[in-house]
């Protein structure tokens, strides 16, 4: 019978990779702790019209790549596609939002049907920050800065690039979309296939397409920034003078509109050119009109989210992994003779207890070439351990690969808590 496989596009996280994942996490938890983000975890399948209705109709997400599917009460349910309608709905519901300020961060698996390649997947995996109740940029400015401290952590700030744009407010924008519309409607010949359907739907999408022809063609197009606002223009320069005093580069991207529909004012992304095609590693943006979109209160908002996989990729590709990381244990600990098994899982509680947090693993099984199996562990800390003639645990210690023989259990446990100390 032939074997069942994973869906296309949807991965298994082995026990080699999910260290490198672990220590992915745990710097964006320490990176979010320092600046008093809370956690929040939302399901993963909502009603389809939370989506539709946040989202958007017209955008790829909703016309093409959600996974859709009806329970079997008949009620349209979906796999969340993305993070930020969940959280409004979330917070909306519990009623976090009405007169707070809110800062929340969330992480976890999302679903999108597009065509799998390095960097794209069906189920790929987010972490998200989304704040609340804050309308002035000093709050765009610290997500953006959050970002950045957390590409410092990761040794990643050197090849990532932070791009922004305003969108200004709506009617802003629909100004702007009408400018747009009629410039490229007289030269729709020339535009791609996919631009001259969206000129009809979501022209603004026009602007991030990758046809070669569209984009010379939009050189003479009207500029966004020229319909800005005075609100948005200034809010505008108050977070990219903050950026400046916070010593922080970033590029201006006037053709920078993101796809979905929520966002105004300020939206921003950071792209590398470390991963070919798939080069935006984080993304988001200001969203003040969702909230009440999704029937709250108005409610200012700005958030982000960054794709974990390409991520991971980055790290790797840039051999930014601490070797460290991919090391499960600190001390392999062996017998060297039959019949001690027992008294070794003891020994080993022991050093748990004593060395809080020392990761200690039994070798299980037999005994054949055991010393040269057990140093092929590449654990820092190699222990061979036997029962000398009053039947007391003794034994070699190999630390780094250097050597030390007949040691007493008093020797053994000294040079651990020493190692235990550096760690
Ligand atoms: P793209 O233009 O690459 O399709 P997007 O604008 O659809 O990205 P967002 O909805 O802004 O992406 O999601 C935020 C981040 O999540 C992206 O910048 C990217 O890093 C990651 N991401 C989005 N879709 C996928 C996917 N299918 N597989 C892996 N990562 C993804
Ligand atoms: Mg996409």
């Amino acid at each position: 019978m032939a074997k069942i496989k994973a869906i296309r596009g949807m991965n298994d996280i082995l026990p080699e990779q999910t260290p490198v994942w672990q220590y992915l996490e745990n710097t964006v938890k320490d990176v979010l702790s320092v600046y008093g983000y809370s956690e929040i975890r939302m399901p993963v399948v909502e009603q389809t019209n939370l989506f539709k209705r946040s989202i958007g109709e017209v955008t790829d997400i909703v016309e093409k790549e959600m996974y859709t599917f009806e329970d079997r009460n008949g009620e349209s349910l979906t796999l969340r596609p993305e993070g930020t309608a969940s959280c409004v709905r979330a917070a909306e519901e519990h009623g976090l939002l009405f007169n707070q300020m809110q800062r929340f961060w969330y992480q976890g698996p999302m679903f999108r049907y597009e065509r799998p390649q390095k960097g794209r997947y069906r189920q790929f995996h987010q972490i998200g920050v989304e704040t609340f109740g804050m309308a002035n940029a000093d709050i765009d400015a610290e997500v953006i800065l959050l970002s950045a401290r957390l590409w410092k952590r990761l040794g990643l700030l050197d090849s990532v690039t932070l791009q922004l744009n305003s969108l200004g407010s709506n009617e802003a924008r629909a100004e702007y979309k009408a400018a747009l519309v009629e410039y490229l409607e007289q030269r729709k010949d020339q535009l791609d296939e996919d631009s001259q359907r969206r000129l009809e739907t979501n022209p603004l999408r026009i602007l991030d397409s990758k046809d070669e022809k569209t984009q010379s063609l939009l050189d003479g197009a009207p500029v966004l920034s020229d319909y800005l606002d005075e609100e948005s223009r200034e809010h505008f320069a108050e977070l990219t003078a903050t950026l400046d005093a916070a010593g922080l580069s970033y590029e201006i991207n006037p053709r920078l509109v993101r796809g979905l529909d929520y966002y105004c004012k300020t939206v921003f992304e950071w792209v590398t050119d470390k991963l070919g095609a798939q080069g935006t590693v984080c993304a988001g943006g200001r969203y003040d009109g969702l909230v009440k979109q999704l029937g709250g209160r108005p409610t200012p908002a700005v958030g982000f989210a960054m794709g974990v996989e390409r991520l991971i990729l980055m790290l790797e590709t840039l051999n930014l992994i601490p070797e460290a990381v991919r090391q499960p244990f600190d001390v392999y600990l062996a017998a060297d003779q039959k019949g001690i098994q027992s008294k070794l899982v003891l020994f080993a509680d022991q050093l748990r207890d004593r060395f809080p947090g020392l990761r200690v693993r039994i070798h299980c099984g037999g005994l054949k070439n055991i010393s040269q199996k057990a140093q092929q562990t590449g654990a820092p800390v190699v222990l061979l351990m036997k029962e000398d003639d009053n039947q007391s645990l003794c034994g070699s210690l190999w630390y780094q690969g250097e050597p030390a023989f007949d040691l007493e259990i008093a020797q053994i446990e000294e040079k651990i808590a020493s190692v235990w100390q550096a760690k």
